[in-house]
């Protein structure tokens, strides 16, 4: 009698480490989809017009036309940088690249604006 009520106090404990850890599976996977998600593109603008988004994860060369000039923006291992465009000065092909992390390239010249998707408070926090 006192052995078959210890089996069922260790089934009990069992299902509780199983409902603990389908918990924090459900948690991770959460965190792993926003990440993957939410910050994993750039937006580019021409005078605050979404002119288009791209994924970070995919590799490509993007002409970004403008009624003021072109500039080409390349998309390389998650990071996302001006490598042409014919402004005056050439400013926005020396900032810091764009990542899921964040970041901000600006050619003023050519009123375009390339940032990372933003509003995933999860990634600030990882971040710092
Ligand atoms: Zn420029």
């Amino acid at each position: 009698m006192s052995q078959n009520h210890l089996q069922i106090k260790r089934a009990d404990v069992v299902l509780a480490v199983l409902v603990l850890l389908a918990a924090a599976a459900l948690f991770l996977c959460g965190r792993l989809r926003g990440y993957g998600t939410s910050a994993d593109y750039v937006i580019v603008r021409v005078d605050d017009a979404e002119y288009g988004r791209y994924p970070l994860s995919q590799a490509t060369v993007v002409k970004i036309e403008t009624p003021y000039g072109t500039n080409e923006l390349t998309i390389q291992n998650g990071t996302a940088y001006v490598t042409d465009a014919n402004c005056s000065g050439g400013d926005c092909m020396h900032m810091s690249p764009v990542t899921a992390q964040g970041g901000t390239i600006i050619c003023l010249p050519h009123h375009v604006t390339i940032t990372s998707a933003s509003g995933n408070s999860g990634m600030d926090v990882l971040a710092q």
